[in-house]
């Protein structure tokens, strides 16, 4: 794939770049090393200083970078800005947490001083998703630099303008040159950077298929990982929930992003008791949002990220219906310029169609109808993904009950499943593995090393 921004909303091509040579990519791996060497040896308090800044930078030019993002990939420019602050977000609490998280852990043993202390491992490898392409990059890059790590970022080849911006801002916020650099590279070279011995570990945002190959490469070279892949969330609806309530938190939780988040709720489980009437609210608010131009502030669904991605999509979607899923609304790319798709809801799924089986990466929900929520459980958990999951009901401890029957790396109750920097984040099974953000994210990447002393 060409490293080249193409806009969505267009299907013009704005920019092509030129991918870094062999020799490109060794200078800037060692390059980032030598930064490294100086940068773990910062006082955390300096880091602090920098992160911070980092997050001032971000504020300051907030709709400039909302711009870039809605221009590679094409998400609602309002969603953009929440991006960008929400990157501040995370920068700031790193800034503020790390010297907390990563104190040193004083454990009572036979010795006469025993801890533990956390320091870093290197320079780390990052590679990033477009769907998010400010977020997934900062909730990387802020637990990781702040820990004394140095970080290497092969974005998605079509948000090059994000990847470089990124880079930009570290610069701009003061932090030593080549803390944290982005590669301009296809997937690719991806292997042979992770062979180098500069890299200690890998991190992955991404498919399932791509994660298995970095964890195929990295469980060779035993580099530790980290896997943020798929999911298939379900919404679970009782009898008991705000039906009209529920069925416009639907919309929100299935459009969010143009319906290409990873958290994105893409099964919609909804006991027979009120199935219809859910079914009917959620088709008549699904119809009722605004699509368009995603530089209009007040539209609410924008293009496909990409046109292969589109068709794929499609495809998908035909699929299911050639195999008796019922489409209640949409089911077809929308004709004019730009890569955009209806916002479509499927019923009648079985096991072996798509909708019900694999993550569809659009503005696609497939709603299920089950009998009770012992049912409603079991097709939760009948998935190959475990990202994160959503209950809608106003008997709470029930809910609770649900929750620990739930495989999956998060569960929210009456809220949509969404990721914030004191909680961590991350799935099981086909979701990958390991966790981003909180206290636990931080520690992903550091050496958590014993000393004893007699
Ligand atoms: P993708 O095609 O897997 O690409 C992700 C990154 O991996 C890109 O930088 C891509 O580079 C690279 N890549 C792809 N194949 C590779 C390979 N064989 N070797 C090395 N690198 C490779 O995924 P996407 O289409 O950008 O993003 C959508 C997927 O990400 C969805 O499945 C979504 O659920 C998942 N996601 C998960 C989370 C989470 O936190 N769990 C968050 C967001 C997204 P190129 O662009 O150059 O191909």
């Amino acid at each position: 794939m060409p490293i080249q921004t193409i806009n969505p909303a267009t299907g013009k091509i704005e920019k092509t770049y030129v991918e870094f040579s062999k020799e490109e990519i060794k200078k800037s791996i060692h390059d980032t090393y030598e930064s490294y060497l100086k940068w773990k040896g910062t006082d955390i308090k300096e880091r602090s200083r920098l992160m911070k800044n980092a997050a001032s930078v971000l504020r300051s030019k907030r709709n400039e970078y909302a711009f870039i993002i809605t221009t590679e990939m094409g998400k609602p420019i309002k969603q953009s800005i929440a991006e960008v602050e929400k990157c501040a977000w995370v920068c700031e609490y790193f800034a503020e947490n790390t010297e907390r998280m990563l104190a040193k852990e004083i454990i009572e043993t036979d010795a006469s001083e025993s801890y533990v202390e956390f320091s870093p491992l290197g320079v780390i490898l990052a590679v990033m998703p477009w769907n998010f392409p400010f977020w997934q990059v900062f909730r990387f890059a802020a637990p990781s630099l702040m820990a004394g790590n140095a970080g290497l970022l092969k974005h998605a080849s079509n948000v090059p303008m994000c990847a470089l911006a990124i880079e930009q801002i570290f610069l701009n916020a003061g932090f030593p040159k080549n803390v944290f650099k982005t590669l301009l590279i296809g997937s690719e070279p991806v292997k042979d950077v992770i062979k180098e011995p500069i890299i200690k570990a890998a991190t992955l945002t991404g498919s399932e298929p791509a994660g298995r190959k970095i964890a195929e490469v990295c469980g060779k070279e035993l580099k530790k990982t980290v896997l943020e892949l798929g999911g298939s969330d379900p919404f679970i609806v009782l009898d008991d929930a705000d039906i009209k309530e529920t069925a416009k938190m639907a919309v929100v939780a299935r459009l969010i992003n143009n319906g290409q988040s990873c958290i994105a709720s893409k099964r919609f489980i909804v006991v027979e008791k009120i199935y219809d009437e859910f079914s009917d609210k959620f088709v008549k608010a699904m119809n009722d949002v605004k699509i368009g131009d995603p530089m209009d502030e007040s539209v609410e669904l924008g293009p496909i990220a990409r046109e292969d991605l589109l068709y794929e999509l499609d495809s998908l979607v035909k699929d299911s219906a050639a195999k008796g899923a019922r489409i209640l609304t949409g089911g077809k790319i929308l004709a004019g310029k730009g890569f955009y798709y209806a916002p479509t809801i499927l019923d009648n799924l079985k096991k072996g169609m798509p909708a019900f089986d694999d993550e569809l990466f659009g503005p696609v929900a497939s709603l299920i109808k089950v009998k009770d929520e012992e049912e409603a459980v079991r097709i939760a958990n009948d998935s190959p993904f475990g990202l994160g999951a959503s209950i809608w009901t106003s008997n709470i401890e029930k809910a609770k009950q649900m929750a620990t029957e739930i495989e999956s790396g998060s569960v929210f109750i009456n809220g949509i499943v969404k990721s914030d920097p004191r909680l961590p984040f991350g799935g099981i099974k086909n979701s990958g593995y390991g966790r981003e953000l909180s206290h636990y994210g931080i520690k992903e990447f550091v050496n958590i090393k014993s000393v004893w002393v007699k």
